[in-house]
């Protein structure tokens, strides 16, 4: 049976070799791992294999993790919907979130993130697929709502992340990551510094890196198929 570790060593090799391809450097892709639903001895396999950026989507389930864990050095990443009821919970303990889509939710970030800690760091969260059950901002609204995030004083607006449309089509796929990374290049020239896209999951990462993907958010193919089912398109799931 394929381990953590051994499926972590199969992930890096398939980012190094579609970095190559892609003609980047593999220094510029980070390894995001998506633990939800996992619990924390398997966090601690991947962690003792090297693995220190993890990435949650449930705020409860989240923060025991968190508090067990709190003995290892790990970046804490939220990818999950955001509640308005959780988000001081988030900004006091991740690092990162992924999937702001509101200008309200990110001001309450700022907000509530505690003064000893540095910036909270922000990937808007874009509809790339449009489709009308997903989270996250339409892609023609993207831009007044970076504009006004950069404004908050406690939180870095780092770059953009979707969630695509499921597809087996790689010519599918490698369309939707082009148009993420075209709406980042486009917010550049008008002035803001994005260095993030948060972009590919177990089944597109290769997709994903090609088009020029950061940030690659990989759970299944690190630790398996989860154990109940919660995906990212069911939000109100959170109820802890
Ligand atoms: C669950 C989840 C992932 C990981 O998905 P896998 O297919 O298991 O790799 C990545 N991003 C988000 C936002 C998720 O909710």
């Amino acid at each position: 049976m394929a381990t953590i570790a051994s499926n972590l060593q199969a992930v890096r090799a398939a980012i190094v070799s579609a970095a190559a391809s892609a003609g980047r450097a593999e220094e510029e892709i980070g390894l995001l791992a998506v633990s939800k639903t996992f619990p924390v001895d398997a966090i601690r396999e991947a962690h003792l294999a090297g693995q220190t950026r993890f990435a949650e989507n449930y705020v409860q389930e989240a923060l025991g993790k968190i508090a067990e864990l709190a003995d290892l050095a790990i970046e804490w990443h939220f990818i999950g919907p955001i509640q308005t009821n959780k988000t001081r919970s988030i900004a006091e303990h991740f690092a990162w979130v992924h999937s702001v889509d509101r200008l309200k939710t990110a001001q309450r970030l700022s907000d509530q993130r505690p003064a000893q800690l540095p910036a909270l760091q922000l990937c808007l969260q874009v509809n790339i697929s449009g489709e009308a059950s997903k989270s996250g901002v339409a892609p023609e609204a993207v831009a007044a709502l970076a504009q006004a995030i950069v404004q908050l004083p406690h939180v870095t607006l780092r770059g953009l992340m979707a969630i695509p449309a499921p597809s087996d089509d790689v010519a599918a796929q490698h369309a939707a990551f082009a148009r993420l990374r075209e709406l980042r290049d486009q917010l550049n020239r008008q002035g803001l510094h994005l260095d993030t896209l948060s972009m590919g999951m177990s089944h597109d990462f290769v997709a994903a890196i090609a088009e020029g993907a950061t940030m690659v958010r990989v759970g299944t193919a690190i630790f398996g198929n989860r154990l109940y089912p919660r995906e990212a398109d069911n939000p109100g799931l959170d109820a802890g």
